[in-house]
């Protein structure tokens, strides 16, 4: 027997308590986890983009992820860790052969001066192999916060919120808080959700802003947390049909069914 279709709850546009800054700490608190779990439903799915089988592939591809996209990144990388299975190969390897493997993925001159030093770094201080903690992570070239909790999360399993220009764009069309810099949103946001939900909430977070949220015209009538979202209705249309349109990825005819839009999927 078929689920039945939730009905759907929507405000209108401009009417969520913060949206007109009458949301409590505690209101925000039940808002972020009620968001959480939506979004476990709408992407039971979500992960790491990026093809990787070990921590140092990972923290390449996330070192090569800069300014590109994950699929470019996954299309380079076969090549490159079959070229460079170990942290010793990338510390000997030529600047060339490493540019012209990853061109691709564009700026490709740094990042490979990044790889070969970040070999280079894993075989002085850490015996070739990839460290765990936060504050050695972020001292190898080329790995700032975000690759770090990349790594954290999704090779060690250790928990981390990964802020990347997705997860800034929603957190604040979710309000969940109203600082800029990207490290301030990540312990602002951390202190919302209990820790073991961070690596998971960044990762929904992250598919949603792909597939549904997207900066420029956002799938506000198709979204599975428009109810609990401030800004519903001011940067997408809420016209069910049209809001269809702009979902992507696998998940599009699961998301619309959520969403009660039928025959649509
Ligand atoms: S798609 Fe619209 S309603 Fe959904 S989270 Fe984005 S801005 Fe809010």
């Amino acid at each position: 027997m078929p689920a039945e279709t939730p009905e759907r709850r929507v405000r209108r546009p401009g009417t969520h308590p913060a949206a007109k800054g009458t949301e409590t700490r505690l209101g925000l608190v039940r808002r972020v986890r009620r968001i959480n779990r939506a979004l476990a439903e709408a992407f039971p799915d979500a992960h790491a983009e990026l093809d990787f089988t070990n921590p140092l592939e990972l923290l390449v591809a996330t070192v090569l992820s800069a300014q590109t996209t994950d699929v470019r990144v996954n299309q380079v990388t076969p090549e490159l860790f079959r070229r460079f299975p170990t942290a010793e190969a990338y510390a000997s390897a030529s600047q060339e052969e490493v540019e012209e493997i990853i061109r691709p993925t564009g700026f490709f001159r740094s990042k490979a001066a990044n790889v070969i030093g970040l070999g280079q770094a894993l075989v002085a201080d850490h015996g070739g192999e990839v460290p765990e903690a936060l504050e050695d992570l972020v001292r190898l070239p080329g790995v700032g916060r975000k690759t770090a909790h990349v790594v954290r999360g999704n090779a060690f399993g250790l928990p981390g919120l990964t802020v990347d220009t997705h997860f800034q764009r929603l957190a604040h069309r979710l309000a969940l808080t109203e600082e800029k810099d990207p490290v301030k949103i990540e312990h602002a946001v951390a202190e919302l959700l209990e820790k073991r939900e961070w690596t998971m909430f960044s990762h929904r977070i992250i598919f949603h802003g792909r597939r549904v949220c997207h900066a420029r015209k956002a799938a506000c009538g198709a979204c599975p947390i428009a109810f609990d979202c401030p800004s519903f209705g001011q940067v997408g249309p809420t016209d069910p049909a049209e809001a269809a349109a702009l979902v992507t990825g696998e998940e599009r005819g699961h998301i619309l069914r959520m969403v009660g839009i039928e025959g649509e999927a």
